[in-house]
């Protein structure tokens, strides 16, 4: 199964683009939405989390204790390195169960993560696309969409890489500004795709 690894910055629209995959029949995994369900259904994750976290990492009910767990990552490195290295290996076990479930009469699947470099997650795809976008687009997107204020929104950007470093690893790309049409360029990468994906079948 051809498999293809899809991210872009905080507010770049990496999810409004799947959409357009999806409306075309391609399954899109939603990695940061998967790592949150997994963090409370994958056995080996919880034990991990419990172990290196404390038993209080999770209430009574089996819900995830949000607060205990983001004051001890928040401001160091060292602890959300140990959370992301629990998290990314299991992220990858739901993916790679995902798309065997998907796998049949599908061309080729999307796999987006905001961290797809950073997490190393794109060496279980095929290629990748980065979707970019002006940063004063990209902030003015989120403030909108979250109800944030500019200084939140560059904290968050301040923690991932930046679209140049992203760039440097992306085979494909998707501008996604004020001036091109994101539909005429999926179609054009779909294309391509599904040319891709049946040398690989074949
Ligand atoms: P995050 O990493 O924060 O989840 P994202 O890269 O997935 O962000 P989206 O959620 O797809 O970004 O888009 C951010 C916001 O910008 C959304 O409210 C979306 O509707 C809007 N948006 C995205 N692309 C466009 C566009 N081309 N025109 C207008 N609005 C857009």
């Amino acid at each position: 199964m051809y498999k293809i690894g899809i991210t872009g910055g905080i507010g770049s629209g990496k999810t409004t683009v799947c959409k357009v995959f999806e409306v075309l029949g391609i399954p899109v995994f939603y990695a940061d939405t998967e790592a949150k369900n997994i963090m409370i259904k994958d056995a080996e994750l919880i034990e991990g989390v419990k172990s290196t976290f404390g038993k209080n990492s999770y209430f009574d009910d089996g819900i995830l204790n949000n607060k205990h767990i983001a004051a001890i990552v928040f401001n160091s490195e060292i602890e959300l390195a140990k959370l992301n290295a629990l998290v990314h290996p299991a992220v990858f076990r739901a993916f790679d169960a995902w798309a065997n479930e998907v796998k049949n009469n599908v061309p080729y699947t999307l796999k987006e993560a905001a961290l797809l470099f950073e997490s190393d997650s794109y060496k279980m795809c095929d290629t990748s696309i980065l979707v970019t976008a002006p940063m004063e687009t990209k902030i003015n997107r989120v403030i909108q969409r979250d109800n944030v204020s500019t200084e939140q929104v560059k904290a968050r950007m301040s923690k991932q890489m930046t679209d140049e470093d992203k760039a440097k690893m992306a085979e494909h790309f998707i501008v996604n500004d004020e001036e091109h049409s994101i539909i005429k360029q999926v179609l054009s990468l779909h294309k391509h795709f599904l040319q891709l994906a049946s040398k690989v079948q074949t």
